[in-house]
């Protein structure tokens, strides 16, 4: 059996796979098992941060994997330690809990939450806030609060205590706040499987303000938008509110799983022992490749990661064929004329891959890409929206 046969005879069949088996790849260039090369705008779902098979990151996971693989969190280990350090100095934040995916580090978000308004204002405080067309994870918690009915339909009953508000609407998040005894509202500053829709920064600073005057939990999740990605370490940094949670992972570990929790003053002591765990949350090698990720994103970076962004948008807005372009830094939504599946497809018949978002072609770059692959690749893609 070749190993698409194998796959779709084994796998569960959860994914709808596009027909190409990659095998290795260096920086933003993959290469499949025919020898065929891609242009990666993928980037995994916007995970391997550096792209494939990026040195530092393969020097940084060697070294800790020839050294320890695991202990527990039993025993102190430095990567995970030194990660925690980094990533409170470069966001202010003062403790971070670990876990292994974006929905693990939205679920401890969430417990955090209604650990906090329980015991400040009571039990019946308990309500979650998220915003319609949002996208939190696929466990069933992180479902619920998925403000997206067509994620739900199948798995009732969810984790009850989610309500979803309108992005925008601020009187209507004021009086579902005030109605629900909202523990806190978690939202995406982009949303990205919604279809990469920044939110209005009125609004966000509206949320921040209303949320600072009840004493709600303010929780971004980050996921996808954190660790460089939008051009800002994490991205309500670009809007200039303080949140008191902030959820990521995707990218945070460069290609390894890994998810965090970070937490301000204000709630860093809110989880006692026994509170909350995860196996493998914080393994050294993980965290050892996120070491690599984070010691990298600086300055240089960003405003390079702020370049390539505005050419994407200069390139594709007003094109013949194209709709709009949304998004911000390198994850970044084109609205085209033409089915956005199609314009993937033929992307990749011509050596680019890219991805949907809705009714939108979706581009998550490497961070890193280098100038002269990016353009080459927006050509490709420019054909395929034209032709
Ligand atoms: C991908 C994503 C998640 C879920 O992350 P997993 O690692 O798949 O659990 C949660 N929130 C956002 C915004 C995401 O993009």
């Amino acid at each position: 059996m070749s190993i698409k046969e194998t796959d779709k005879k084994y796998v569960a069949g959860t994914y709808n796979r596009f027909p190409v088996e990659i095998v290795s790849g260096k920086g933003s260039v993959v290469v499949d098992n025919e020898g065929k090369e891609y242009i990666d705008l993928g980037s995994g779902i916007a995970v391997t941060s550096f792209g494939v098979a990026d040195d530092e990151w393969q020097k940084a996971v060697t070294e800790q994997i020839s050294k320890v693989q695991h202990m527990s969190n039993l025993y102190y280990t430095e990567p995970c330690a030194k990660l925690a350090e980094k990533l409170c100095n470069k966001t202010g934040m003062s403790k971070v809990f670990f876990s292994n995916s974006g929905a693990e580090a939205n679920e401890c978000a969430i417990k955090i939450a209604r650990k906090y308004a329980a015991e400040k204002k009571g039990a019946d405080y308990s309500t979650i806030i998220t915003l319609v067309n949002s996208f939190h994870g696929r466990t069933l918690t992180t479902l619920a609060a998925t403000g997206q009915e067509h994620y739900h339909e199948l798995f009732q009953p969810l984790t009850p205590g989610f309500v979803h508000v309108n992005a925008g609407d601020i009187e209507e998040f004021k009086k579902v706040a005030i109605e629900s005894k909202a523990a806190g509202i978690l939202m995406e500053c982009v949303q990205g499987e919604g279809g990469v829709i920044p939110l209005d920064g009125e609004y966000v600073k509206a949320v921040a303000a209303f949320c600072k005057e009840n004493d709600i939990v303010l929780m971004f999740d980050e996921v996808q938008t954190g660790n460089g990605r939008s051009g800002y370490m994490y991205a309500y940094m670009a809007y200039g509110v303080e949140p008191d949670v902030v959820s990521t992972a995707k990218g945070l570990a460069g290609g390894l799983p890994l998810g965090a929790t970070l937490l301000s003053d204000k709630v860093k002591d809110v989880l006692g022992f026994g509170d909350h765990g995860s196996t493998f949350g914080g393994n050294p090698v993980s965290c050892a490749a996120a070491n690599s990720i984070i010691d990298r994103i600086d300055d240089t970076l960003l405003a390079d990661v702020k370049a390539k962004s505005e050419y994407i948008f200069d390139t594709f807005t007003g094109l013949e064929g194209v709709e709009s372009v949304s998004g911000m830094g390198l994850m970044i939504g084109i609205k085209t004329v033409k089915p956005a599946g199609e314009i993937v497809k033929e992307c990749m018949a011509n050596g680019v891959l890219c991805l949907t978002a809705k009714d939108k072609v979706r581009l998550l770059p490497a961070l890193n890409i280098p100038m002269e692959t990016l353009q080459k690749a927006c050509e490709i893609i420019k054909k395929a929206i034209e032709a």
